[in-house]
């Protein structure tokens, strides 16, 4: 079967100007076209279903590097649940990103190795959910933040601990490895300046994920721990608070290719929440911060450092599904509209090393794409707007839309969610 998107409006995610009046191609859940009408040479399949989507926008679907399908956005960031509750709840909040277009997301620190269980069940095809990139659990020295996030966190101290840990994500099938560098803002005593883990500690991590051929994504908020991570050779810098301080820092990072994932939106859904019961200590943390996190993507952005895009859902108030407003924030710290946008799909794609088959509408690519009623470089925030969303494909399948459609059922997913 071939599908076929027609006079629809093309943004295909590579940072290229977008293609009007352009016919999209599917083949077994692949792109076997992406670009303009005149170019395409026509559907010679046996057989053909055609969609006119006049008027309407094409996007990949968006890739978020930076969540935690474990927490619901509690107000307390208190995740925990019974553990049979919990395999439910990682499930819900990734079913939720899917039905809002994100069809693919990192997960930097789950609960107990549960979704691990969860992802197997989705790519049994048991469950509808968005592709996903696990690192399990979040590898930090002793520290309260372990009793506080009691399944997500794998204690560690010293080299020898460290590699074990490593060894346990890898054993349980992570995709790629997560540490703490620093003190946490979402942990009552941490302090986020303060380094964690020592210089010895962080190499030793980065080379053992690396014999695995798997890459590590370090949460650092102080330069000092920032600096080490990414001497250390990680791929991925979560939050980067204080990146501002040092930008000898931020020229490494460039030269090296090392992506900043900055998490704004967390911040902000904090700062202007109202009559929310968020504790002081949580708002007081996110306000001492926030505008130095946003002048360290500035910052960052201009040097040339690669960004990726990631908004820690599941933090306070920060939901599954509203994920894409952090696209918005980043524009709001600086950068420009489209840049935003690749930081949630081709660039995204490659901060995960899946690149070659994920993340842009182009030839040979896996058909995950999402269609808008309203073009999302007018106004960033239709990314995260659930009445412009018209529906999501994965794998060259609708697995999610409105309860009105009209769709032919050959279309469809086995498993379907409603916008
Ligand atoms: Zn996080």
């Amino acid at each position: 079967m071939d599908t076929v998107l027609k006079n629809i409006t093309l943004i295909d995610g590579t940072g290229r100007a977008p293609i009007e009046n352009a016919v999209i191609a599917v083949r077994e859940g692949k792109i076997m076209y992406a670009g303009s009408a005149s170019g395409w040479p026509g559907a010679a399949g046996e057989k053909v279903i055609s969609l006119d989507l006049r008027g309407k926008f094409i996007l990949p679907g968006l890739i978020d590097c930076h969540v935690h399908l474990s927490g619901s956005g509690e107000a307390d960031s208190q995740f925990q649940v019974p553990t049979g509750q919990m395999a439910l709840k990682i499930l819900k909040n990734a079913q939720r990103n899917l039905a809002a277009g994100i069809t693919t997301v990192r997960d930097l620190g789950g609960w107990s190795e549960l979704e691990f269980d969860v992802r197997r069940a989705i790519q049994r095809g048991e469950f509808a959910g968005p592709r996903m990139c696990l690192a399990g659990r979040f590898i930090s020295i002793t520290e309260a933040g372990a009793d506080y996030y009691i399944g997500m966190y794998r204690v560690a101290d010293g080299v020898d601990e460290v590699r074990k840990a490593v060894r346990e994500q890898v054993k349980h099938g992570a995709d790629l490895i997560k540490m703490g560098v620093t003190g946490a803002v979402l942990v009552e005593s941490g302090v986020p300046g303060t380094t964690h883990f020592n210089e010895d500690e962080v190499c030793a991590l980065v080379e053992e994920a690396n014999k695995f051929g798997k890459r590590v994504a370090a949460h650092a908020h102080g330069i000092d721990g920032v600096r080490k991570a990414v001497q250390a050779g990680i791929h991925t810098l979560e939050h980067g608070t204080y990146l501002f301080q040092d930008p000898q820092v931020i020229q490494h990072m460039a030269q090296h290719g090392i992506f900043l994932v900055p998490t704004l939106k967390v911040g902000w859904d904090i700062i202007l929440a109202k009559d929310s019961n968020i504790p002081d200590w949580i708002m007081d943390k996110n306000k001492a911060t926030q505008g130095e996190a946003a002048l360290s993507l500035k910052m960052a952005y201009e040097a040339g450092v690669p960004i990726a895009m990631g908004s820690d859902v599941g933090t306070p108030l920060n939901y599954h599904g509203e994920n894409a407003l952090e696209v918005y924030w980043m524009e709001q710290a600086g950068m420009a509209k489209m840049d935003a946008l690749v930081s949630a799909t081709g660039n995204a794609a490659r901060a995960l090393g899946w690149e070659h088959w994920l993340g842009t509408l182009e030839e040979g690519k896996v058909a995950d794409l999402i269609v808008h009623d309203r073009n999302p470089l007018d106004d960033l925030r239709v990314l995260a707007d659930k009445t412009s969303l018209q529906f999501v494909m994965k794998d060259g399948l609708i697995a999610a839309c409105h309860a009105d459609h009209d769709f032919p059922a050959d279309l469809f997913a086995k498993q379907m969610l409603t916008i």
